[in-house]
């Protein structure tokens, strides 16, 4: 008899091809930066999350190398058997330190970071409030910590309150969860707000810095140092793979959080420490953060010079992240390969990681004037073929 249980597959990514959902590598060449070879081509990226430009620095690269001669390629265990380093305790208090938390956790993603906080401090006892557009990582911690989880409308505090007064009495904990920096917009979340009504009703507030550390605030802080909000009833997650520029994720909040993490983070706990090489490339462009804040400065007089001259709507964005819609993922598709062909890198976000399908640049530090130039050039020859 023929083995049929595996036939499903073939018409399940037929349907996603004729949805034009269909999604497939590409091969970057060479050292990451603000321009990369891709397929042989050389092209001005504007789909890098490294937004300062250290996944390339030499000094970043040092250290990494160094502690891999040092410490060996792997950690060999997780933190809590044979895994933990004092390189990783120097990094947990230099990231509590940019924070300005009492303590900082580091996980090997900040996917993980975020599954493994959120399912550790609510249970089927507790209610979680999500805004619709949180990352993958915030919505899956959301259902593997079995509480009740209630989405409210993109940044929208009236119906978060709603909610709050008609729920927060049902359940033991409650938990606002949501992205600083939305990923796939831009924009940020209305947090002076979010920490009113988490104080209001006795909530926590979780907050997504994945694009946002190293970035935001005076001193590459984050969203809560750029608004103004006290961090200390925050619990901070964040990413080391973005700004930072190598690999891994944190949470970072008060000493009794973390400690309380430690002992209840199951993606922390049964997974193997972050590798030398990581943790000391991270805890460099920390160093490289503080004492380099024309960098940030940089980053942003890019984004103004993009957005003042952009030919194109654009969706609302307070960040490095800029997006144009198009009506239908085959546009978004074919505007992104006419870009390639132009010299420029930009991603096509599509269905169903947003609810519409749009370009998406990411500004970098390191761009130069004649890399926007060009982006924007582009811009203006696609619109007109
Ligand atoms: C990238 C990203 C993450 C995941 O971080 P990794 O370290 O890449 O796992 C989490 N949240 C948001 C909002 C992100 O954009």
């Amino acid at each position: 008899m023929q083995y049929k249980a595996y036939d499903w597959i073939e018409p399940a990514i037929n349907t996603i091809r004729r949805a034009d959902w269909y999604r497939s590598v590409q091969a970057i060449s060479g050292k990451p930066g603000a321009v990369v070879e891709l397929e042989g081509k050389e092209v001005v990226n504007f789909a890098s999350n490294d937004y300062l430009g250290l996944a390339g620095d030499d000094r970043l690269i040092k250290s990494a190398i160094a502690a891999t001669i040092e410490l060996g390629t792997g950690s060999t265990g997780s933190r809590l058997l044979s895994g933990h380093r004092e390189l990783h305790r120097q990094l947990e208090c230099a990231i509590a330190s940019l924070k300005q938390t009492e303590d900082a956790l580091v996980f090997s993603s900040g996917y993980l970071a975020n599954i493994g906080a959120i399912s550790a401090i609510v249970g089927k006892r507790d209610l979680i409030l999500a805004d619709t557009y949180n990352h993958s990582c915030l919505k899956n911690g959301a259902v593997l910590s079995g509480a009740t989880v209630i989405d409210y409308p993109h940044k929208n505090v009236e119906v978060l309150d709603n909610l709050l007064s008609q729920q927060r009495a049902n359940f033991r904990r409650c938990l606002i969860i949501t992205d600083s920096v939305f990923s796939m917009d831009g924009d940020l979340c209305p947090l002076p707000k979010l920490s009113d009504l988490a104080q209001q009703f006795n909530c926590m507030l979780l907050i997504d810095e994945a694009h946002a550390t190293g970035v935001f605030g005076a001193t590459g802080a984050g969203c809560a140092e750029h608004f103004g909000v006290a961090n200390s009833h925050l619990i901070q997650v964040g990413t080391l793979s973005k700004a930072l520029g190598s690999l891994g994720g944190f949470v970072a909040g008060s000493k009794l959080l973390i400690d309380f993490l430690r002992n209840r983070a199951a993606s922390w706990i049964y997974t193997t420490a972050l590798s030398p090489a990581a943790t000391a490339a991270a805890l460099s462009a920390i160093t490289i953060i503080h004492a380099e804040p024309q960098r940030r400065q940089q980053l942003w007089a890019n984004v103004a010079h993009l957005k003042q001259q952009l030919p194109l709507p654009i969706i609302d964005s307070h960040s490095s992240i800029i997006c144009c819609q198009y009506s239908s993922a085959s546009l978004a598709m074919e505007a992104a390969s006419k870009l390639k062909n132009a010299g420029i890198f930009a991603p096509a976000i599509r269905p169903p990681t947003v609810p519409t399908s749009r370009i998406r640049f990411s500004v970098m530090a390191t761009h130069q004037h004649e890399h926007i130039e060009k982006l924007i050039a582009a811009l203006q020859d696609i619109k007109t073929v």
